[in-house]
């Protein structure tokens, strides 16, 4: 789970990358970094772990010279959580230095990586991104972009990546166009972005969306439209909608808060729950569901969640251990809205099923006298190898566990997930354009064997970490 910026032809590029970040910050908590290019070609990075707050001082913004910088906040999901791993990947290379942010998972990546050590490359970090960066230095073609061009036919999977060789700026998105990214115009500059949100931060008009199989070169204020890569059928990640991306960005042509409204109607109309006195949210992924759901079948809507904004969201927290304990730092229940009612609680999705859980503990000891639970999508039963994070199918509850069964393990009256065609027709458009594989299984590309082992191996580079 990332986001990724990239900025051409701006004076103080870093300073906007930054506040763009400030604005990804929800796709990536673990570590963050920024490249700057100035006008002699020289490039400058600073990566940390942590939120990019804390890891952005004004000296350090000060250090990054220039009017080109790409930007990354990072979330693991291949590689382990590291400041090896962190990225922008900056690499002195032929044609210039070579800066690389991605967002999503190449599922052909340890296939690669071990057929590049085997001829002598060396890795600095154990993230799936870095191959890229091998097979462009790998490449014998003349150009720049012909050596990108080189490395992406060899790579499957997702990637939405902004690159920099030298001072030119590359935005690419592969032919199935898993994740987004998006183009403005800032001035005379250039800015790409995994969601408008970052967009607006900086004042930077959204002109459109870099669509699958795109493959821009930005240069100062020329932008060309390289050819496409090969075109594929369109698999935009549903769950960037579902839960991902910011309400206020526009994901895929659709305004992320409308689809979300959208959802808790269907929500409504497949799973009712006559008689009950409120609905509110898990707040706050699933704040627009919870209205649309009381839109739909006009049972009021109450705030009756308070979450704490200065904790990261507990999911972000890799260690199990921690989980439970966390809901009770991140929600608390207000009673006043809570004792002797009968509730509908809607979420946006249910992963493990511990926040549910302990959330539905927390509401029944405020006074709930019933508590129906509604989430906005289908069972989870398998993992995403295209950039979400989401653990083994062993975790998953949906992969294990009937209906019935989490029902009960939730402890509520009632339990009702929107179906399949329920959660695409609220997306509107063509069902056909998206990705749902981690709830039907249906996965767009083949997926290695030794990728899930992959995923959740033990870190391979913890002696280089600091
Ligand atoms: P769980 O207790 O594991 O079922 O967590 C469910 C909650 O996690 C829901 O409220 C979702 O909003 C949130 N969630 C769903 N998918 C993810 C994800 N990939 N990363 C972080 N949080 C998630």
């Amino acid at each position: 789970m990332c986001g990724i910026i990239g900025v051409t032809g701006i004076p103080d590029a870093a300073r906007l990358a930054y506040l763009g970040l400030y604005s990804l910050q929800h796709r990536g908590q673990e570590s963050a970094g920024i490249v700057a290019v100035d006008g002699a070609g020289v490039a400058r990075s600073h990566r940390g772990m942590g939120l990019v707050s804390d890891i952005f001082a004004e000296p350090v913004l000060a250090g990054l010279a220039g009017d080109v910088a790409v930007g990354h906040t990072r979330y693991s999901t291949a590689g382990s959580s590291v400041l090896a791993n962190a990225q922008p990947m900056l690499a002195g290379y032929r044609e210039g230095p070579l800066a690389l942010a991605h967002n999503g998972n190449l599922t052909n990546a340890v296939q690669l990586r071990a057929d590049l050590v085997t001829k002598g490359s060396i890795f600095q970090s154990s993230s799936d991104s870095e191959v890229l960066v091998h097979l462009i230095a790998r490449s014998e073609a003349r150009e720049p972009e012909d050596q990108i061009l080189d490395a992406l036919e060899r790579v499957e999977g997702a990637y939405s990546l902004v690159i920099t060789i030298g001072r030119t700026l590359y935005a690419i998105v592969d032919g199935r166009g898993f994740r987004p990214l998006v183009l403005g115009r800032l001035g005379r500059g250039w800015v790409v972005a995994s969601e408008t949100c970052a967009l607006d931060i900086i004042g930077a008009t959204p002109c459109r969306e870099v669509e699958p199989g795109e493959f821009l070169r930005l240069h100062g204020d020329e932008l060309d439209e390289l050819p496409r890569l090969p075109v594929k059928p369109s698999h935009r990640c549903i769950f960037e909608l579902v839960y991902f991306s910011r309400p206020d960005s526009t994901v895929f042509h659709r305004s992320v808060d409308r689809v979300r409204r959208a959802l808790g109607r269907e929500l409504a109309r497949e799973h009712p729950a006559s008689g009950a006195d409120c609905v509110f949210s898990v707040p706050d992924s699933s704040n627009a569901m919870a209205l649309g759901y009381s839109e739909a079948t006009g049972i009021k809507l109450e705030h009756a969640l308070i979450r704490n904004h200065y904790v990261g969201r507990t999911f972000i927290h890799p260690a199990q251990a921690g989980r439970t304990a966390k809901v009770k730092i991140k929600f608390n229940p207000v009673r006043e809205v809570l004792a002797g009612k009968k509730v509908v609680v809607v979420d946006d999705s249910i992963v493990r099923g511990t926040t549910s859980r302990a959330l539905v503990q927390l509401i029944r000891q405020a006074g709930a006298t019933e508590v129906h639970f509604r989430v906005a999508s289908p069972p989870i039963t398998g993992p995403c190898y295209y950039g979400i994070d989401t653990p083994t199918k062993g975790e998953l509850i949906g992969a294990s566990h009937s209906i019935a069964q989490i029902r009960e393990h939730l402890g509520v009256d009632s339990l009702g997930y929107l179906s399949l065609e329920g959660m695409l027709r609220a997306a509107g458009g063509e069902p056909a354009e998206f990705c749902h594989a981690c709830f039907s299984g249906d996965y767009p590309t083949e997926i290695p064997d030794d990728l899930e082992r992959a995923r959740h191996a033990a870190p391979l580079l913890a002696a280089i970490s600091s």
